[in-house]
Parts: C-alpha cells; structure tokens; sequence
C-alpha cells in the first residue's frame, strides 16, 4: 500500500539528484546570486538551505550580504546583475529590512532572471497561464501533487492564505491545472463549512494547528505549507495527529512542503538558464 504520508524530503531529494544529473551535463554550470540585507535569523537559515542545495546540484551560487544599503543602491546592484549574462537567476531574500520598498526593489530584477517568480510581470503571465518562472513553494506543491498522482481537473481545491508568494500563485496554478479553487483567508465566514468540501486542502496561514479534524472532509489530500515555531519545535497550520487517519495523503511539517521550495528554486534556475540560451 502507498504511504499515506507525502514525503516532501524524499522528493526533493529525487529532484535534486535529477538536477544534480542534468548540471553534471553542462560546460557552463547555471549561475544563482542571493542577495541579503540585514539581520534576520531566520532568513539565514533559509539562505544556508539555498547555499547547501545549489551546492550540492553544482549550481555557481553566489551570495551578497549587505549589513545596510539604500533601495537605489541596491537597484543597481541588481541592474549590474541584470546586465551580467554570466548571471542567470536573482533573488532577494525577503522581508527586506523595514522602511525598504521592496516591490521597487524586487521588480528591478529582469523578469527573465526573477527565479523567485515574484515581479508582476512573471505574476502576470502566470494569470494569463502563459510559461514563467512561477514562486517556488506554490510550483512546489504542484509537483508534490503530480509525483503522487493526486489529480486536480476538476478537484474541488480549498486554499487558505491569499498571500502574493503562496496562496495567490497557488490559486492560480490550480485554475490553470482545471481545478474548482475556493480562496479562504482571514475575513471567510464559517472556513469549516468551507473546508469539509474539499478534496485537495492547502493550508498556508501561519497559526499552528488551525485546521482540525472536523475541518477536513474523509478522504482528502491535505497540504500545510505553515511553519510555525512554538519553543525551539516546528508545527503546522494542521493538527496533524488530529487529521491523520480521516484523510487519504497529508504532508508532514517540517518534511513535506519545505524542502520543494528550495529544490524549485533550482529547477528555476535551470529553467531560467534554458531559456536565457535560447
Ligand atoms: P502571510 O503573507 O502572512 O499570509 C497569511 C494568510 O493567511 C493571509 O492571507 C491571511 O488572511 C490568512 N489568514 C490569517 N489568519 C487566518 C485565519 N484565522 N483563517 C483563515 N485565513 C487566515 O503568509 P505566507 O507568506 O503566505 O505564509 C503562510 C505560512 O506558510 C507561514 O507559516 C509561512 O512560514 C509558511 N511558508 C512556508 C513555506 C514553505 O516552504 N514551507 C514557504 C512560504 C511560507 P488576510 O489576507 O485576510 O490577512
């Protein structure tokens, strides 16, 4: 019998070794420059998580920390990188420091270059389900869903969280994939109602164990992109001992939807150098 645990781990790690396989193949190896400001600890978490899987896939990584810089000055250090055909994929490690602007700052970077997904120009074509480079953890879970054969045409879809780096390109992914998508946020009256219908629930809101299990209908697939650290121990947005046997897959937190963010972020960077040769 197939686990009933969708193990987000496993995946990426099957991922990377098909990246790591691909890179292997090439002369110029695809080139990734993170950008950092300030201080922010749990940022540099996820920026060592990028370093090692980019490493470890034989990506040219490269990492520019700024302890403070001005938007201006930080626009330009992203239009060198722009202009930079040695550079392939840039991201900006979010939050920026407070007081920065950072839709200017992140929609400076080349829309072919933007592996992040996150310019409105990228968000745009995703709308119009045109090719782009689409945010990391939404492409993530759609990859989580095809490998474990969970078909969306025609699901009825709920996502919680409107967010513009999760929940929006979720949505829009889902509708373009031919999915029923219901959007839930923070102002969605009676959510269990809601949520009971659904075959596929994608939970992205950020409070621990939100969803119970007299929230989610028998037989469901339930992905919780939450994190949430409550003394030193990471949870989800979904009691997933509550849940467990009423729902036919579920992913684990940590081990489920996080590690894809990261492994698509590569993919990005691949598909990005791809097209950039073109
Ligand atoms: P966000 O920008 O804070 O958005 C949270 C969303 O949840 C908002 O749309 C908000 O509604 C909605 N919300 C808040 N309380 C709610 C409630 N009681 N009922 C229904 N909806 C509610 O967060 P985000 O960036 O999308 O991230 C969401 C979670 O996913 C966080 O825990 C984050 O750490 C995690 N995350 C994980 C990964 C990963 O790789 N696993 C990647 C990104 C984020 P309003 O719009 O009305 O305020």
């Amino acid at each position: 019998m197939m686990s009933k645990v969708i193990d987000g781990k496993r995946i990426s790690k099957e991922i990377k070794d098909e990246l790591k396989e691909k890179v292997s193949k090439l002369a110029v190896k695809p080139k990734l420059v993170v950008i950092s400001v300030g201080d922010n600890a749990a940022s540099s978490v996820y920026v060592n998580q990028k370093e090692k899987c980019a490493k470890y896939i034989g990506l040219d990584y490269s990492h520019m920390h700024y302890d403070s810089i001005n938007d201006d000055d930080l626009i330009k250090v992203i239009e060198k990188l722009n202009n930079d055909s040695k550079v392939n994929g840039i991201i900006v490690q979010l939050p920026l420091p407070k007081g920065m602007n950072e839709e200017r700052i992140v929609n400076s970077i080349q829309k072919e270059k933007d592996v992040d997904g996150l310019t409105y120009f990228n968000a745009g074509l995703l709308l119009n389900n045109e090719k782009c480079l689409v945010s990391c953890t939404p492409k993530g879970i759609m990859e989580l869903l095809k490998r474990e054969n969970i078909s969306i045409e025609g699901a009825n879809v709920v996502v919680i969280g409107r967010s513009i780096l999760v929940g929006k390109p979720m949505m829009n992914l889902l509708i373009n994939a031919n999915a029923t998508v219901t959007m839930c946020h923070s102002k969605t009256k009676d959510l269990a109602k809601i949520t009971k219908k659904a075959d596929i629930l994608i939970v992205a809101v950020g409070k621990k164990h939100l969803i119970t299990r007299d929230m989610v209908k028998r037989g469901s697939v339930v992905i919780d992109v939450g994190i949430n650290r409550v003394d030193g121990k990471l949870y989800g947005d979904v009691n997933y001992d509550d849940v467990y046997d009423k729902v036919r897959k579920i992913t684990p937190v940590p081990g489920g939807v996080g590690p894809m963010t990261v492994v698509m972020l590569m993919t990005n960077v691949l598909l990005a150098y791809e097209n950039q040769k073109k």
